[in-house]
Formats: C-alpha cells, sequence, structure tokens
C-alpha cells in the first residue's frame, strides 16, 4: 500500500482521491464500479472482498458493494459481477512471440496423423514454399526414432522442416537437407548435433544449433506479418486473463520482433503489458551493456518495459541436451552444456554489474547448478543484492540446490503445464530421466517447500498460454481426461491458491512489479479477471474447463465472452 490511502473498516480507499469513510462526497468519482463479486485479491490484509471501485488505470477503492457503490456518480459505469470469482490479472513470466504461421503438430500422437496434418497445411500454401510446421515429440515416431522418411513419403520434392514440442530440435526432410547441404561429411556445428544413423548418413534430426543449419534457408517474414502476429496473439492472451506477458525471447533489443511491440506501443493497440527480454551474450561490451540499460530507462510506462537478459544454458530432456550431473538412462551421455562455469560467470558478473536482471534457461541439474554458482559469484564480487536473477524451467534439479533459491534471492521460473503427464513425459521424459531424477521432475512443492518466489509461465508456444489449463495441471498433475488416475508422483501437486499466486503476485515480483502489480489493492493496477466458475470451491478436475468471462487491464474491458 502506498502513502496517501486509507483504511478504515475493511473499506480500502484513496484518500488522495475520495473522501472515503466518513460519507462525505467524493472528489474525483470512479469511472466505473464492479460490485457483487467474490473477488480474491492475493492480498492477505483483505483477501476477500465483494467490489471494486477504479479511476484510470488504477484501483481507487476496494471494500464491500454497498460502501463501493456509494463512491459512484452519476457518470460511473456500473458493472454487476453476479458472485463470479474475480482473481488478479493473470501474468506470464515465460512467454513466446510465435511469429510464423506454421502446421499445428501438438498431441499429433503419431506418423499417419502428422502426415495428414501436413498435407493439409501444405495445401494452403504456394506451391514453392517451405512446409513449417511445430509441436512434434519423439513418442510420435516408431522406437521414439524421428526419422526424414516419413517427411520423404509425402513429401519428396519440397523442403520441410518441422521443430519439436520443445523447440530444441528439428526434423528435415531429404529435400531441406539437400537444399542445406547437411551430408554425412558435414561437421557438428558448436552447441549441435546432427543425428546419424549406423551408418553415418544425417537422420533429418536436427538437435539444438544444428537446426539452424536448415532453418536459415527458410525466407525471412516481414515487419508486417510479425506485427500482425503480435495484434492475434494479444487477443488469444486477453481471452485466457493474461494482463502481463514476460518475453523470454532474448529479440527485445533489434530486429524485426522489437520493431513490432515498438510500434503497438506507439499505435496505442498495446492490450497487454509486455516486459521484452534483451540478449545475453557471450561478448557483451560496456557499450552494450550501457545500451540495453538505456532501453529499460526510457521504457517506464508500464505497457512496455525492459531490463532483464535471456540466455541458455543447455537444452531438454526429450532431445538429452539438458546438461546433466549423471548420464541420462541407460546411456552414456550427459546432455550439452552451451557454457564453461568461467565464460557463464564473467557474463553474469558483466551483466549484474551493470543493473540488468538475468534469466537463464537451465533444464538439467548440472545446468541449473551452474546457473546458481554464477549468481552467487556476480554477487560476491560485485557486492550486489536484490537482482532478482531467475532460473527457467528447473526441470530437474538437484535436491541440495533447492535452498539456494531462497538463499541467493533467486527466482524460480518454472512453467505450470510442464507437469502435465502426457504421452511424451510419461514414454519419452521420464524415461529418459530414470526414475530417481523422474520422481522429482517440474516438482513445484519443492520450491515452495523450500522457500522459493516461484513464478509461473506457459513457454508459450511449447504449450498453451491457457491459464486455468496449467492451473489444473499443477493442481492435479493429471490430463483433462483424469490420467494416470491418481496423478503423476501426485506428492508434488499444489493448491489453487499457490498456483494463482504464481500466475500473479509472484509472476509480478519476478519483474519488479509488485508495487503495481500481482494483488488488488488500492493504488494498484486494474488488472483483474472475472472468471466462469469459484477455482477455489470447485473440483479441481474440472479446472482446465474454466474459462474467461472477462478481461480487465488498466481499468479497461480487453476481453469479454
Ligand atoms: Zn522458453
Amino acid at each position: 500500500m502506498k502513502k496517501g490511502w486509507s483504511v478504515c473498516q475493511g473499506l480500502f480507499v484513496a484518500g488522495a482521491l475520495l473522501a472515503g469513510c466518513n460519507g462525505q462526497p467524493s472528489q474525483a468519482p470512479p469511472d466505473r464500479v464492479f460490485t457483487n463479486g467474490r473477488i480474491w485479491t492475493g492480498d492477505a490484509r483483505l483477501p476477500e472482498v465483494q467490489a471494486m471501485a477504479t479511476l484510470g488505470d488504477r484501483i481507487v477503492a476496494i471494500g464491500p458493494t454497498e460502501s463501493i457503490r456509494a463512491l459512484a456518480s452519476g457518470a460511473t459505469e456500473m458493472i454487476d459481477l453476479a458472485g463470479r470469482r474475480v482473481v488478479p490479472g493473470f501474468n506470464d513470466a515465460h512467454w513466446h512471440l510465435p511469429t510464423r504461421r506454421t502446421a499445428d503438430l501438438v498431441d499429433a500422437g503419431n506418423v499417419k496423423e502428422i502426415q495428414r496434418r501436413l498435407r493439409e497445411f501444405a495445401a494452403t500454401l504456394g506451391p514453392d514454399e517451405w512446409i513449417t510446421g511445430r509441436g512434434w515429440g519423439p513418442s510420435d515416431f516408431p522406437d521414439n526414432q524421428a526419422h526424414r522418411r516419413y517427411l520423404d513419403e509425402v513429401f519428396p520434392d519440397r523442403p520441410v522442416l518441422l521443430t519439436d514440442r520443445d523447440g530444441h530440435q528439428t526434423l528435415a526432410n531429404s529435400r531441406a537437407l539437400a537444399l542445406a547441404a547437411v551430408t554425412r561429411v558435414t561437421r557438428d556445428p558448436e552447441n549441435g548435433r546432427i543425428d546419424r544413423d549406423a551408418a553415418g548418413e544425417p537422420t533429418g534430426l536436427l538437435k539444438e544449433s544444428a537446426s539452424s543449419l536448415v532453418r536459415r534457408l527458410i525466407p525471412a517474414l516481414t515487419a508486417d506479418q510479425v506485427y500482425r502476429a503480435l495484434l492475434a496473439e494479444m487477443d488469444k492472451a486477453a481471452s485466457f486473463g493474461l494482463t502481463s506477458l514476460q518475453v523470454a525471447s532474448g529479440s527485445g533489443a533489434s530486429g524485426i520482433e522489437y520493431e513490432a511491440y515498438q510500434r503497438a506501443l506507439r499505435e496505442g493497440t498495446l492490450k497487454v503489458r509486455f516486459r521484452v527480454a534483451v540478449p545475453f551474450e557471450r561478448e557483451v561490451t560496456p557499450a552494450r551493456l550501457t545500451e540495453f540499460a538505456a532501453l529499460r530507462d526510457r521504457h517506464r510506462g508500464g505497457l512496455l518495459t525492459y531490463g532483464i537478459a535471456k540466455g541458455m544454458l543447455d537444452g531438454t530432456v526429450d532431445a538429452h541436451t539438458a546438461a546433466m550431473l549423471e548420464p541420462y538412462a541407460e546411456r552414456t551421455d550427459t546432455g550439452l552444456p552451451m557454457w564453461t562455469q568461467g565464460d557463464l560467470n564473467r557474463v553474469v558478473t558483466a551483466y549484474d554489474k551493470a543493473g540488468l536482471q538475468v534469466q537463464l534457461h537451465a533444464i538439467g541439474d548440472r545446468a541449473i547448478r551452474m546457473a546458481l554458482d554464477a549468481f552467487e559469484q556476480a554477487a560476491k564480487d560485485n557486492g550486489t543484492t536484490g537482482r532478482r536473477h531467475r532460473v527457467e524451467h528447473i526441470e530437474v534439479p538437484a535436491l541440495a540446490d533447492l535452498p539456494r533459491f531462497k538463499a541467493l534471492g533467486v527466482i524460480a521460473s518454472t512453467q505450470a503445464m510442464f507437469a502435465s503427464p502426457d504421452a511424451i513425459t510419461l514414454t519419452n521424459y521420464a524415461p529418459a530421466l530414470g526414475p530417481g531424477r523422474a520422481s522429482h521432475s517440474n516438482a513445484f512443492k519443492l520450491f515452495d517447500d523450500a522457500g522459493a518466489v516461484q513464478a509461473f509461465g506457459s513457454d508459450y508456444p511449447v504449450f498453451t498460454m491457457e491459464v486455468m489449463r496449467g492451473v489444473h495441471a499443477a493442481v492435479t498433475r493429471e490430463l483433462p481426461e483424469g490420467t494416470p488416475a491418481g496423478g503423476w508422483y501426485p506428492q508434488h501437486r499444489i493448491s489453487v491458491a499457490a498456483a494463482v499466486q504464481h500466475f500473479t503476485k509472484d509472476a509480478a515480483f519476478a519483474s519488479f512489479d509488485e508495487a503495481d502489480k500481482g494483488t488488488l489493492e488500492v493504488g494498484k493496477l486494474a488488472d483483474f479477471v472475472v472468471l466462469s466458475d469459484d477455482i477455489f470451491a470447485m473440483s479441481p478436475a474440472r479446472l482446465h474447463g474454466v474459462k474467461v468471462v472477462m478481461t480487465v487491464m488498466g481499468g479497461q474491458r480487453v476481453f469479454q465472452r
């Protein structure tokens, strides 16, 4: 609560704007009054109220319906919440902007279905265009082994490149490999691997940086295509109750995505608040760091902000590229760390010294430890505190490292849908780890129990950005159809309230926005969501079906069902 706000008998009002509790007429009546709701504020001092008044983009009063209604003038718009559940606006702490129209292969399940979807998508393209898709998993293929032959069967002459669900490996057909001149003699690039069969021929599977050998041939998008993709994604986000998105692509400083966000800010079309990460560069110079800090300082309006840098330390479990302390189950390899500890410490320390927050993708226990070690070293070398550096994903932490998040003030940035026990998780992911490590992977309760600040995201488009699907996954650890019975390692389930807090208050803390966002309090931004059902009083098994009825961002209705 900020200075100038007053409290009286369960009614919170902005003292500077409204006369308040003494019955005096208000000086500046609210624009809107929302009454008869079941409002979960996230604020422990006043956790549940019925009504809110907003003026401009802020909440100016909160309390019982009768008291709040009394603040209205003739010009105030009255909105009856009809007893519905209201929560603070959702904040996705790890999101990406998908810019290219591509075949959706999520949950295809088998080769026949992948081929069917690709044919359908190809029919919408010009005859010479590249066929791209995303969302496949190893378990879609016989023996969990993706191979170019399945694509050659349908497309012998047109180039095809399919990105997997996690975005860390691609499958190219023979035509695409030929165009890129990838053959048995092509060497693996740095931080990448060209998968080969027993005879040494490329299988078409390209891991990590090897994907760019083919991907760089796909024609670039235009600035207008990216801008239109941004507009469409904002509509989608608002329909899921998202009022803030934290973009984890490291694309924030320049280029076609940077232009799209800047244009949206200029043209007043932002209907979601964005915080966009800048790159975490191995050879970063002092001038570059100054440029990143200046970008942050120029954008203080709350709709588009900067100030964080995104780096990658390893790959994924499904591709066996996440960096592990011990080999993958029944294998000898331990993944693909992208940094040496020395280099990482040097670069993290440079960003930290420049006052920038750092977020590091680290999935395997080795990479997670490297991230924590680098953050610890930077704080020591620079004498800094409160930087709120973040580890992204943290899927398979060593249990001994869990207390370090709280001790070092490092944010645990996890993704709710990663606990969803789908076919890829059960038949490829968990077996790759083996039961010991699988039993504590994506175990959000462990971070809560260790006292860490845990911010939830989606990693969209890796998974859906539909927040209630994520809440359902974190709370039940089951699929919507109720499998596996009893949940996947159900000891790691968390409560609905904890899941909502991770998607609101904790996500706001992760971006230094706790004074403005994350809870519904007088003086904070009027960002909130009206839901179809009371998520705190229903069977968790049905949470995935809860719909957003209305989304309010900065006092404005940006979505209404
Ligand atoms: Zn991501």
